[in-house]
């Protein structure tokens, strides 16, 4: 939950039983429905329109009643009902007042987040279809006639001419950017003509594609056979090292609880979501699977709603946001790199997708799979602790082996754009070799400081506490916390001189230096000013698995998921700062990445290799992780984790608070500090004052308030205010005695603050 101070939104929203969504056009686009009979009566999870203030809203009914507290003159009619049927099944509802509960959000914010736009301004719940293309009798035989430099237009002619049924846009986007304008000619050339597909025939599956011969090794079919054995509700941890076909898995469990007539939900980080995967999906199960992710627009995003919705198809592979998708039969939920911090809504209603999934998994009583080859301490917790059935792959599928994994100490090594004599020449061997090599280097642009010669002036953002990262391709500086940017200064402002020093690496420094190393080879760089626009991403990781890069260059998109049989070396160059860092997750975070970056590596039939340069070679996590594997480094931090008293032996909720001037958010928590506090003497003294149950009284804790560790962000000053207790419901009881004070205490009105329930960024 949040507030907004500024257009003073939101205490309207948390007082209203019904969720609302302006809506102007709900007349029209409601009449043209049969549904919409003022004769129906409204059901709870159904949609009606009602009168607010001066407007029309869509509203979900959330309960009925016969009696009201307020005076019944007051009580508007409803206008029309949209929905005989509820959208939302009783476990679905569940789940959604479930979130809203235990995340302390307004239930019309979760539902919000629950439905696709156009179902929230109330158009009906199937659709017709989206715009599709395809080349006329006269465009089929127009080619000649492009003019040779019209590139844009070769390459949509290309694209539209490979396909024997009309593209969508989505199609389009993960092979082409800028497809639009030459588009357009067309059609006015009347080469292309535009028709409506219908969203089950729009969906990615394009051609047949021939089914995978592969059988499942043992590892595979037992944890299949394990999950499939469990009745209702059960948990699983599929741990799986890189390239061990956790996949395989899903697929082989999809197929058996599709052959039941029921429906599957997958969940994906949003960089993992590539068409490489759908194709794998349609390919095994021979069938059509519908995608949800932030990449589509209004109109996709119900079609693929809505075809889950009435079960014409049988398997969702969405993203975060796909995890409130209602079913028609669900039968088995998966998350696959269930680590991963994309699943963690990091504004307005932050939920983590993770634990609503294991949470609808229960309502349904249907099993859920956590996979991951690195995952969360909280799961491997759970698993240790029995709560999950604990799943093991313990070896690579196929051919492929696990790459040998090595430290470079580079402590007096010389070193040039931050790679060691030791790495280029390795880079060197396996290129000969006709390997690819990978490069990781978390960090985009070409230097993170911009500094004066003369004066040691440095570039800083005029809004937060950081510097700005200089870009040299665009010749900008740009904030990489508020998206701040301006154009390099030539001149230093302080004094004048015009002599500047790039301090620090880059990935696109690398690109610059490692295209100069090695001439003759192709150089690839994958990180977000590369892959900006629409479908680059899934471009860019195509043309990389097809072995049209011999050098890849990224930061941590690169690190997931992502299939490149033809990667025989990793370099990982700077992850040191993860060892040293004061966020007490930082180490899980690093040891994640490594394992995923160092995954990439030989999963074909070449062995592969891994090469991490530190300047703590001796560091005991570091060593624990390269020397004994993930497993044995996840057991140590959660040993560290047990007695500092921390996650997941601990829950916590985080009061955030910011405000333009340095007091007023300090202010705040303070004062909501003393609040706690009271009201902890009153909790405990209400139920734990008798002396047999005084031994039994929670710890509830409240730490700070300290600053953010970053304090000045986009102009503002940030603080927070922690709360933790090994108790969650005692915590949350402890919360909810002063939430309403959150909305109503003068000195809220001065700043913006949310709620953060199970933390995962301090
Ligand atoms: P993970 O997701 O665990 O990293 P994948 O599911 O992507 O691994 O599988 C890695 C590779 O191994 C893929 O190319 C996949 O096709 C192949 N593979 C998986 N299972 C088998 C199997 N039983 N037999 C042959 N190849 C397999
Ligand atoms: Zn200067
Ligand atoms: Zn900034």
């Amino acid at each position: 939950v949040s507030n907004d101070a500024e257009n003073g939104a939101h205490a309207e929203t948390a007082n209203l039983s019904l969720a609302l969504e302006p809506n102007e056009s709900s007349a029209d686009a409601g009449d043209s429905e049969s549904s919409t009979q003022k004769d129906i009566l409204p059901v709870i999870g159904g949609r009606v329109t009602v009168p607010f203030r001066n407007k029309r809203h869509t509203g979900i009914v959330m309960a009925l009643s016969e009696e009201a507290e307020v005076d019944a003159a007051k009580i508007k009619p409803i206008d029309t009902v949209l929905d005989a049927a509820p959208i939302f099944s009783e476990p679905e509802m569940a789940l959604l007042q479930w979130a809203s509960h235990y995340y302390h959000e307004p239930i019309g914010n979760v539902m919000q987040t629950a439905l696709p736009k156009r179902i929230r301004q109330g158009e009906s719940l199937t659709v017709e279809g989206v715009p599709a293309w395809r080349l006329t009798e006269t465009g089929q035989t127009a080619e000649s006639q492009i003019a040779s430099n019209a590139t844009q237009q070769e390459a949509l002619f290309k694209a539209l001419s490979a396909q024997t049924d009309a593209v969508t846009a989505e199609q389009l986007n993960s092979v082409l950017s800028g497809w639009r304008l030459p588009m357009k000619r067309f059609i006015e050339k009347g080469w292309v003509e535009e028709i409506e597909k219908s969203c089950l025939h729009a969906l990615p599956s394009r051609e047949k594609l021939a089914r995978p011969g592969h059988i499942l090794n043992t590892e595979q079919q037992a944890a299949v056979d394990q999950v499939l054995a469990q009745d209702g509700f059960s948990a699983h941890l599929l741990e799986g090292v890189t390239g061990s076909g956790k996949t395989e898995v899903y697929l082989g469990l999809i197929e058996a609880i599709i052959a039941q007539g029921k429906q599957v939900l997958v969940l994906v980080p949003e960089i993992g979501l590539t068409p490489q995967t759908v194709k794998r999906f349609e390919a095994y199960l021979q069938a059509p699977v519908a995608v949800m992710h932030s990449g589509l627009n209004d109109k996709e995003r119900h079609c693929a709603w809505s075809l889950v919705k009435t079960h014409q198809v049988s398997v969702l592979l969405g993203t975060r946001s796909a995890i409130f998708t209602p079913f028609d039969n669900l039968g088995l939920c998966i998350m696959d790199e269930e680590h991963d911090l994309s699943f963690k809504q990091q504004d307005g209603f932050r939920y983590s997708a993770r634990d609503c999934l294991v949470r609808r998994a229960q309502l349904e009583k249907v099993p859920v799979v956590l996979g991951s080859a690195t995952p969360s301490l909280e799961t491997l917790y759970n698993a240790e602790s029995g709560r999950y059935h604990w799943l093991k792959l313990t070896r690579r599928a196929g051919t492929a082996s696990l790459p040998t994994v090595g430290l470079l100490d580079v402590r007096g090594v010389p070193q040039e754009e931050g790679v060691s004599e030791t790495l280029k020449a390795q880079m060197h061997a396996h290129l000969q070799g006709g390997g690819q090599v990978l490069l990781f280097l978390n960090r985009r642009g070409y230097a993170p400081v911009l500094m004066c010669h003369d004066c040691g002036w440095q570039a800083a953002c005029p809004s937060c506490d950081a510097n700005m990262t200089y870009h040299h391709q665009v010749g900008e500086l740009r904030c990489h916390h508020c998206g701040h940017q301006e154009k390099a200064p030539s001149l230093c402002p302080n004094c004048g001189s015009g002599e500047f020093v790039k301090v620090g690496q880059g990935t696109e420094r690398l690109e610059q230096a490692v295209a100069a190393w090695f001439p003759g080879y192709r150089v690839l760089r994958v990180d977000r000013d590369t892959t900006r626009n629409k479908g680059q991403m899934m471009a860019l990781t195509e043309q990389a698995s097809q072995g049209e890069a011999d050098i890849l260059i990224g930061t941590q998109m690169l690190a997931k998921g992502h299939h490149f049989p033809k990667v025989t070396l990793v370099g990982l160059l700077d992850i040191d700062q993860g060892l040293f860092s004061c966020d007490f997750r930082a180490a899980e975070r690093m040891a994640q990445l490594v394992v995923q970056v160092s995954g990439r590596a030989g999963r074909a039939e070449q062995a592969g290799e891994v090469l991490i340069q530190t300047h703590h070679p001796e560091h005991p996590l570091l060593k624990v992780l390269v020397e004994q594997g993930y497993g044995a480094f996840a057991e140590q931090a959660l040993q560290g984790r047990r007695l500092a008293e921390l996650p997941p032996f601990q829950y916590q909720i985080l009061l955030r608070a910011e405000s333009v001037d340095p007091q007023s958010g300090w202010t705040f928590l303070n004062d909501v500090k003393n609040r706690l506090n009271f009201a902890k003497m009153q909790l405990l003294r209400s139920h734990f004052s008798v002396a047999e149950s005084a031994d039994e009284a929670p710890e509830l804790e409240v730490f700070g308030p300290v600053s953010a560790p970053m304090l000045r962000r986009q102009g503002r000053f940030r603080y927070q205010l922690l709360l933790q207790s090994a108790q969650r419901g005692w915590l949350h009881t402890w919360l909810a005695q002063v939430e309403s004070e959150l909305y109503t205490s003068p000195q809220a009105k001065k700043v913006r603050w949310s709620l953060d329930v199970d933390p995962q960024e301090m």
